[in-house]
């Protein structure tokens, strides 16, 4: 086949695009399932890919759950998954540190899954939770903010938590500009079953970098962080590697960002009509290689 821009998988092409690869990484949440519910074969294409030889990662931003979590879930629901087949943001943030031997205390604004990813990987951190001003603005008024000594690192995930305490304890953390600033992703919202805006980790990440005027570190996609922490584990050869996802700005830069091949699929984020915008705007970088409606169009294609 030839590969252009967006091209629409049919059964003429799906068989040599099949085989033009040895890796496949799965974006989860829009492309193996939608909040609870199953997509179409998923659970058969993807062990289907792997029982005929590829190579599997599932590539998830989420970071509200542990690796071990995620590969409980999958294997409820009938994926033929391995813990090292797993990469979480929040994973990758943990062993990001616990790779540079961080031995300080994390300020963690996020939620009891990125707490115990860290914990798991040996590293210290504050309390979750809710966090209110001691009484009204009292606080800065006499100078008294409880911050913690041993802080090195503020880490930001999805916290449905996030309150002006804990923006400003991290500012004030960021103030010294040893302390680390990192990130598990930067999705500005999160995806629903019905019509509804979830504002996503973007949004705390965005708090932290305006009042500390620092950027952070973001491990998830688009960053190329989750794909060098799996090129770690074995040899991935990015030309023999397919990306899949439903979500245009993290997931298909991530694999342009990564020279991956890359397909959307339409039952997530990105829907056909945003694809057209950003092909009439020449934003290549959003750009899929292909597309289809549903990852379970690779077995059905492949059957016809
Ligand atoms: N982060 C959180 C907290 C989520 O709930 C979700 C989706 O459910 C995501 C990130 C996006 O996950 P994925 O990268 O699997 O689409
Ligand atoms: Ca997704």
């Amino acid at each position: 086949y030839h590969r252009m821009a967006a091209v629409k998988l049919s059964k003429d092409i799906v068989r040599s695009f099949v085989d033009s690869f040895d890796t496949v990484l799965f974006d989860c949440d829009g492309v193996l399932w939608a909040g609870s519910k199953i997509l179409h074969r998923s659970v058969e294409t993807v062990n289907y890919l792997k029982e005929t030889g590829k190579q599997i990662f599932y590539v998830t931003n989420n970071s509200t759950k542990t690796r071990s979590q995620y590969l409980e879930k999958l294997t409820k629901l009938g994926f033929n998954a391995e813990e090292n087949e797993i990469a979480t943001s929040g994973y990758l943030v943990a062993s990001y540190l616990q790779s540079i031997n961080f031995k300080q205390t994390a300020y963690l604004i996020g939620s009891k899954g990125f707490a115990e990813e860290l914990t798991n990987h040996g590293i210290q951190h504050t309390q979750i939770g809710p966090d209110v001003m001691p009484t009204e603005m009292q606080f800065y008024v006499n100078g008294k903010i409880e911050l913690e000594n041993d802080v090195g690192a503020v880490v930001i995930g999805f916290d449905e938590h996030l309150s002006y305490p804990k923006i400003l304890k991290a500012a004030n953390y960021l103030a010294n500009p040893n302390c680390l600033f990192l990130a598990s992703n930067a999705d500005e919202t999160f995806p629903m079953e019905i019509p509804l805006v979830v504002p996503g980790t973007g949004v705390m990440v965005k708090a932290v970098e305006t009042a500390s005027l620092r950027t952070a570190k973001v491990f998830g996609k688009p960053s190329a962080a989750m794909f060098e922490a799996i090129s770690k584990q074995c040899k991935i050869d990015p030309k023999r590697t397919l990306m899949i996802g439903d979500r245009c700005n993290t997931d298909i830069s991530f694999g342009k960002n990564c020279q991956l091949t890359t397909l959307l699929v339409l039952t997530g984020v990105t829907s056909l009509k945003q694809l057209e915008q950003y092909k009439n705007n020449e934003q290549h970088i959003l750009i899929p290689d292909f597309y289809t409606e549903s990852i379970g169009d690779l077995l059905d294609l492949l059957e016809q």
